[in-house]
């Protein structure tokens, strides 16, 4: 049996492969469909819709893992909390670092993911 933390870290390094994994394929798909001169144009703008449309819902998907795995803490009281998943998919981030409502002081902070 593995601790929380090992478990925790090991779908964030999942989480990042299946990012980084989608990014490329859903680029080389949109590239190559507006770059082909021998599809028609309609094929090519159904492949990047549907690319487009399936990198949105992975995204989707990976921040509903983001939110569930570990905690955010609060740079002003230290308080650990797991926030809605609406917050975390509409606040502001770089990395995994997010612009969100602390749960016990009520401020807004940019708070850490933790594991
Ligand atoms: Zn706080």
């Amino acid at each position: 049996m593995k601790n929380e933390k090992e478990y925790n870290k090991e779908l964030f390094i999942v989480e990042a492969v299946i990012g980084v994994a989608a990014t490329i394929l859903m680029l080389f798909v949109v590239f190559a469909a507006a770059l082909l001169m021998n599809i028609q144009t309609t094929v090519s703008v159904a492949l990047i819709v549907v690319s487009i449309v399936s990198y949105i819902i992975i995204c989707l998907g990976l921040t509903k893992m983001e939110q569930i795995v570990g905690y955010y803490e609060c740079t002003k009281c230290h308080n650990k909390q797991k926030p809605s998943y609406s917050s975390v998919l509409w606040s502001m981030h770089f990395g995994r670092t997010r612009y969100l409502n602390c749960s016990k002081c009520h401020k807004k902070t940019w708070q850490k993911k933790v594991i």
